[in-house]
């Protein structure tokens, strides 16, 4: 559908941006404001459709993905860069959890209380109305998918507006969730870039946002939300440490590393781009670590051969290679940089770095490319010590086979997930996900968490 002032835009491929991969109608506040009156009038007969037939039709949506999951996965990378494994088990991911919150349908219940009076006093869940979604380029199809299935199902209807840099896969999405049954105005797409997505925070009719991406962005779509009460869910940035203690097990802890600092080439907010390591074992564990690294093919996603593909467009390489360049003029020891393929594409290899204080801007602030910074230290204590003082609490890991040194880690690391003896990026579709501090604000998502955050409480006090 063309845009209401004509105005459309391009996505070419990260891996030969002479390729045109999608040409789609750029949105702005005044397609917007259609979705959101399209969702606003298809609201009360949604809401009004039992539950459990709102879950037959997510789970008919989760079917329609796994027959399509292929041209998905081609999608995805196509648009986005990432190699085709790692498409295929984004893909997989996502119909995982249409499947998971479609059993929900059937299980959200409510407390039933005591009464002071005769009777019965008991909670139950409302769905919010208008839902607005706005989603990163990196998990262009579990991200949308993660927020729209729980929102759908508990009864709102929905204005999903997707990063400009993946709109294939989000306009798949649309079409899996039509096919599905899904009426129309219930889930609705707007292409387009930050003007949409203003457009969307602003809207009075927008209930509430649920917004992933950048932190920088999130605290501003915080502010415009909160100036009108509009609920709002954040999932931001991260700066993600791991730590390798002296008796950990360094080949299972150099390969976690390697798979958290280098999949989908570092572009992932749990991504695992900080590692402290034990001064005792530091030297094994780097080599073991360059071992993996240099394993890795760096290449066109679509290549079945190749591990790791582009970062996402020109500005992205460019932003990861200035703090590689200030790191080196500040004296970092650069361990291990591969080499990329010859072309266009923004190619950017697996580095590791050391040598500098964790007080360096490569070691604090999120970097979102395929670099690893190793910092020494004296033990689990100061690791910690310096980890909290990062602005961000996503993701962590500890590597011990000392059970105490494990509890200790889990109570004192300022984050919302925590890992021992496996990866940062880890995570199941069953367990809430979200960070702390500037990672995340306003609720989890994933498993039966992540319906909460598109349903109101009521108290109801029955009396006879
Ligand atoms: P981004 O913040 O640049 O953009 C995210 C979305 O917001 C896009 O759809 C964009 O068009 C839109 N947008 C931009 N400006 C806006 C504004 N002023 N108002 C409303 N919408 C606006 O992020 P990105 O580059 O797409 O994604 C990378 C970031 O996402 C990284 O920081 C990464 O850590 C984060 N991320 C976090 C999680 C998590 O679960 N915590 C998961 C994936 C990505």
């Amino acid at each position: 559908m063309p845009s209401k002032d004509g105005r459309r835009f391009d996505r070419h491929n990260p891996a030969d941006p002479q390729e045109l991969v999608a040409r789609f109608a750029l949105g702005g506040a005044a397609d917007v404001a259609a979705a959101v009156a399209a969702a606003k009038q298809a609201f009360p007969a949604w809401r009004d459709l039992p539950m459990p037939a709102r879950g037959v039709i997510i789970a008919a949506a989760g079917r329609i993905m796994a027959r399509r999951a292929e041209e998905l996965a081609q999608a995805l990378t196509w648009e986005e860069g990432k190699a085709l494994a790692e498409s295929r088990q984004e893909v997989g991911r996502a119909i995982g959890y249409l499947e998971f919150i479609a059993g929900e349908g059937r299980r959200l219940n409510s407390d039933v209380m005591p009464a002071d009076a005769p009777g019965l006093n008991y909670t139950r869940r409302k769905p919010l109305g208008v839902v607005g979604l706005i989603t990163p380029w990196n998990f262009p199809v579990n991200i949308p998918t993660l927020k729209s299935a729980p929102a759908l199902l508990a009864g709102n209807t929905v204005v999903l507006k997707p990063s400009e840099l993946s709109p294939l896969t989000a306009a798949i999405l649309a079409e899996i969730y039509t096919e599905a049954g899904v009426p129309a105005g219930v889930f609705n797409l707007v292409q387009g870039a930050e003007e949409a997505g203003k457009a969307l925070v602003a809207h009075p009719d927008v209930k509430a946002i649920t917004f992933t991406g950048s932190t920088e962005v999130g605290r501003h779509i915080n502010q415009q939300a909160a100036a009108r009460f509009a609920k709002c869910q954040l999932e931001m940035g991260g700066k993600n440490p791991s730590i390798i203690l002296e008796d950990a097990d360094l080949d299972r802890a150099a390969a976690d590393v390697a798979l958290g600092g280098f999949s989908v080439s570092g572009q992932r907010c749990n991504a695992n781009s900080l590692v402290f390591v034990a001064r005792s074992v530091f030297d094994a564990f780097a080599a073991k670590l360059i071992d993996k690294a240099k394993a890795i093919k760096v290449g066109h996603g679509l290549d079945e051969t190749v591990h790791m593909g582009p970062l996402v467009e020109p500005s992205a390489r460019e932003r990861v290679q200035g703090y590689l360049d200030r790191a080196r003029a500040d004296g970092a020891q650069v361990l291990f940089s591969a080499e990329v393929p010859a072309g266009e594409g923004y190619f950017l290899g697996p580095t590791v770095v050391t040598g500098l204080p964790a007080s360096h801007a490569i070691c604090c602030e999120e970097l979102f490319g395929p670099v690893i910074a190793l910092v020494p230290v004296d033990g689990m204590e100061e690791a910690i010590g310096h980890a909290n003082q990062l602005p961000y609490g996503l993701a962590s890991s500890v590597y011990t086979r000392d059970v105490a040194k494990a509890m200790r880690y889990s109570e004192t690391m300022e984050s919302g997930l925590l890992h021992i003896n496996c990866p940062t990026t880890v995570s199941e579709l069953q367990m809430p996900y979200g960070g702390l501090k500037e990672s995340g604000h306003g609720g989890r998502e994933m498993g039966r968490y992540g319906l909460e955050f598109f349903t109101e409480l009521q108290a109801v006090y029955l009396r006879y």
